[in-house]
């Protein structure tokens, strides 16, 4: 039999249907913050993720899908979705426009991870970018759209963690501090650290191997090199959250995996039993040079991703059911082979006028037609016999209260509208 790829899954019945209503709602939810619908394509130009998320990150150096296409070309399948979305703003000189920009994301994602429950190689991304300005009321605002949307999810024990890893004067003397501190403890390191010490010592801080060792608690601290005006940013990011009703908490050793953030970085993470550290749901962070790198005009951006999967996974285990009722409001079908013109035409008419049939496209029997109407939770049941194709009068069934109703057809979705909109 042939299987999925490992680390991967299908998404079907109440899953599809879970995701479906996560699109509406995080449809509804941007369109209240004023942000748009973007799309890029599912694979860039290698150079895309290797610029934009930078090599030494282990999404880059370890976790990235590519190949060579078939004219010679190295490409990557996206491992997350800033970097495309910078890469177009650049290509589509959407800087020209008045700022800020912002823009919204929801699509598949690929890392060569180890698979585990809530770790996927496939696995979908709803996020946000807002680019053009320095101030942090742009990094609460973007912090504040996964609070709500957990919040409207009805997610408990919402935790934001924050931290700052300042301008890059501050982060350059904190770099400095912290591979000075580092140096005489090197060998006692794992060997990720060891290669981190050189290319990204502020990566140390993240290693989940080393986390409990004593050097790892009494290294220097951020916050003790942050200049004036990183400290001013990061203290008006935490009052604009405060003003909003966010509770966050303030985590000196967070620095996120990936190269190009600046200033606030964070972490959303809900109260679910048995998670662990997969309870980290969405994390973004703020990257004031990331367009420069990209070959773009210097350009502040703020971001963040949140794993639907993985929030899928949490609501299960919350028992909150976003499985919106799936039903029909009219099931069709026909005694005979002559009558299926007749049926085709109104079917489809019906449908242009905004309902949700479905029709007996296997040529069941009465009984198994009206079976099949019960399972697909069918509101009403038309019946076209002989007689409604010559007489222009429709026979349908109330399929809750049985009732039997003969309309003509000119008055049939008239009555369909008010019975359906009486339900
Ligand atoms: P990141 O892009 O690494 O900052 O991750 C943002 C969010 O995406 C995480 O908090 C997870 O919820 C989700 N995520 C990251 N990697 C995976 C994965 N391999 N499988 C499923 N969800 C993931």
């Amino acid at each position: 039999m042939l299987q999925k790829p490992k680390g991967t899954y299908d998404i079907y019945g109440d899953n599809a249907l879970k995701i479906i209503y996560l699109r509406k709602l995080i449809n509804a939810l941007m369109d209240k913050y004023n942000y748009k619908y973007f799309k890029t394509p599912t694979f860039e130009k290698s150079e895309v993720f290797h610029r934009g998320v930078g090599v030494t990150t282990d999404i880059v150096s370890k976790e990235t899908y590519d190949f060579v296409d078939r004219g010679n070309r190295n490409m990557t399948l996206r491992p997350e979705g800033t970097a495309g979305i910078v890469r177009s703003f650049i290509e589509n000189k959407l800087y020209a426009d008045t700022m800020p920009f912002k823009a919204w994301y929801f699509g598949s994602m690929f890392r060569y991870e180890r698979p585990q429950s809530g770790r996927y190689r496939e696995f979908l991304q709803f996020g946000a970018e807002a680019f053009g300005s320095y101030d942090p009321m742009m990094d609460a605002e973007i912090i504040s759209i996964i609070v709500n949307f957990f919040e409207l999810l009805g997610l408990k024990g919402i935790k934001v963690n924050i931290n700052t890893l300042g301008d890059n004067e501050s982060r350059l003397n904190y770099r400095k501090a912290l591979m000075d501190y580092f140096k005489p403890h090197i060998d006692s390191l794992c060997d990720d650290c060891k290669n981190r010490y050189e290319k990204n010592p502020l990566r140390i801080l993240d290693c989940k191997v080393d986390a409990d060792k004593d050097i790892m608690k009494n290294a220097p601290k951020m916050v003790d090199y942050l200049n004036d005006d990183s400290l001013n940013h990061y203290s008006k990011v935490k009052e604009y959250l405060k003003a909003m009703g966010i509770e966050y908490v303030e985590n000196p050793r967070l620095v996120r995996g990936l190269d190009y953030y600046t200033h606030t970085v964070f972490e959303v993470e809900a109260d679910i039993e048995g998670f662990g550290s997969q309870n980290v749901l969405g994390a973004g962070g703020r990257y004031d040079d990331l367009v420069e790198t990209m070959e773009g005009p210097k350009t502040p951006g703020v971001g963040f991703a949140i794993g639907i999967d993985r929030l899928l996974l949490a609501l299960e285990s919350l028992k909150i059911d976003i499985t919106e009722e799936d039903y029909l409001d009219i099931y069709a079908f026909c005694f005979d082979e002559e009558q299926r013109p007749y049926m085709m035409s109104l079917v489809n008419n019906l449908r242009l006028n905004g309902f949700n049939i479905d029709m007996d496209l296997i040529g069941r029997n009465i009984k198994n037609n009206f079976k099949h109407a019960d399972k697909l939770k069918a509101k009403f049941v038309i019946i076209i016999g002989e007689d409604e194709v010559k007489t222009n009068i429709i026979t349908l069934k109330n399929n809750e209260t049985k009732e039997e109703y003969k309309i003509e057809l000119e008055n049939l979705i008239e009555f369909l509208d008010l019975k359906i909109s009486e339900e």
